[in-house]
């Protein structure tokens, strides 16, 4: 497939060096997920860019989040500001554009650097996952601001600093960024190097449990304690039994246990579970409960739940797909062939979708090998990608409702 003219002048306009400069030195920059002083310094640099735009930009602070420590203490996690920019708030229909700045390379781990793979292809933490995705955002709205029918729109862009690690300090602000949009694009990486999109996508949940009986001589008294592992085992016995056709449960960690001479007095059972629907995700609940109340009985020893779903699965449905289709037919118009295919991978766009919003989330660069010291981006679809968000975005400007 050919471009047609207009389309190869969309396409001409958008500045491809310029886009490989900026995310070489994004790149550059360590953003895992705990390091704050990296994302702090990657949100100034993104806050900058993104100001070019109209509107505003805001650094908003994270949420608070707990986690549960391996001597079953609920603890404070850290987190990186996220931004956002408010353009024409005061429009009538209005997207939601977004990203993560995070990555899951931390500060210690070895790759740090950018490198030339071949004459298209570069190497580096986050350039497809998704600092190249970052700056499709902002090269796709700099091009959209030129055309017909953007000062009508209105739209937000939430760039998160936690969604490799589930975006817990981060979610309530993308839910209320998404709730009444018109449309929501999430810049993933393609699901496929060739730019296939995901489709639908289940969702996750993580758990942890932390189940306390009471210690003892394993020779002198035994029959007074209250063996924790053994709860936290009968525990996995039972939740293993929850998994269905349409949820998997993943018992991923037991923490806790004593010295040998010991009956042990705390374990922490971390699991995760993978729901395909929300029928699934609802009933996993509904069962844990006395589940948990039976091992409380069973065992004498007391529990407690930390966790859930954190995203919910993300079905496709009529407006969504009609989302689906109107990327297509602007790859189309643009010389790209662009398909789809459900995926167990779960972002952001599961949060969105479940706002009722239809939402597109790997509109982000052509890549692959993600959280591996392999990962790729495929530099052209930096351009590519743009022009064709630019021209969904014009089309959903000016179109009929979805
Ligand atoms: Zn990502």
């Amino acid at each position: 497939m050919k471009p047609d003219t207009a389309s190869q002048a969309l396409l001409d306009a958008i500045d491809g060096d310029t886009m490989l400069r900026e995310v070489q030195e994004w790149a550059a920059i360590n953003t895992g997920t705990g390091n704050i002083a990296g994302l702090d310094r990657m949100a100034g640099i993104l806050a900058d860019a993104f100001s070019t735009l109209p509107g505003d930009v805001d650094l908003v602070e994270p949420a608070t989040v707990t986690a549960i420590s391996p001597e079953g203490r609920e603890f404070e996690k850290p987190h990186g500001r996220h931004m956002v920019l408010r353009v024409r708030p005061e429009a009538e229909r209005r997207f939601v554009l977004t990203g993560h700045m995070d990555t899951v390379f931390p500060e210690d781990h070895p790759f740090q650097q950018v490198s030339w793979l071949d004459d298209e292809t570069i190497n580096g933490p986050g350039t497809a996952d998704m600092k190249g995705g970052l700056n499709v955002i902002l090269h796709t709205l700099k091009t959209f601001e030129t055309m017909a029918g953007a000062s009508r729109v209105g739209y937000d862009v939430m760039i998160n600093s936690d969604e490799e690690t589930g975006s817990l300090a981060s979610r309530t602000l993308i839910e209320e960024l998404a709730r009444g949009k018109y449309a929501a694009l999430t810049y993933e990486p393609s699901a496929l190097p060739d730019g296939t999109l995901a489709h639908a996508r289940g969702g996750t949940g993580n758990y942890s449990i932390t189940l306390r009986g009471r210690s003892a001589h394993a020779g002198r008294n035994p029959q007074d304690g209250r063996n924790a592992i053994v709860a936290a085992s009968d525990l996995v016995m039972r939740i293993v039994e929850l998994a269905k056709d349409d949820i998997t449960i993943n018992p991923a960690k037991i923490e806790g246990g004593a010295a040998n001479n010991v009956v042990p007095d705390l374990a922490i059972l971390r699991f995760n579970i993978r729901p395909k629907s929300t029928d699934a995700m609802e009933r996993f609940d509904g069962e844990l409960a006395p589940i948990l109340a039976a091992i409380e009985a069973r065992h004498e020893v007391s529990v407690h739940r930390h966790g859930g779903v954190t995203r919910p699965p993300k079905p496709v449905d009529d407006r969504a797909q009609k989302l689906f289709d109107l990327v297509r037919s602007c790859g189309a118009e643009l010389g790209q062939t662009i398909g789809w295919k459900p995926t167990g991978g779960v972002c952001d766009g599961n949060n969105i979708a479940s706002c009722g919003v239809p939402v597109v989330d790997t509109m982000g660069v052509r890549g692959g090998a993600i959280h591996s010291p392999d990962e790729f981006m495929i530099v052209p679809s930096l351009a590519e990608r743009a022009a064709l968000s630019a021209l969904v975005l014009e089309k959903l400007a000016n179109g009929d409702p979805l």
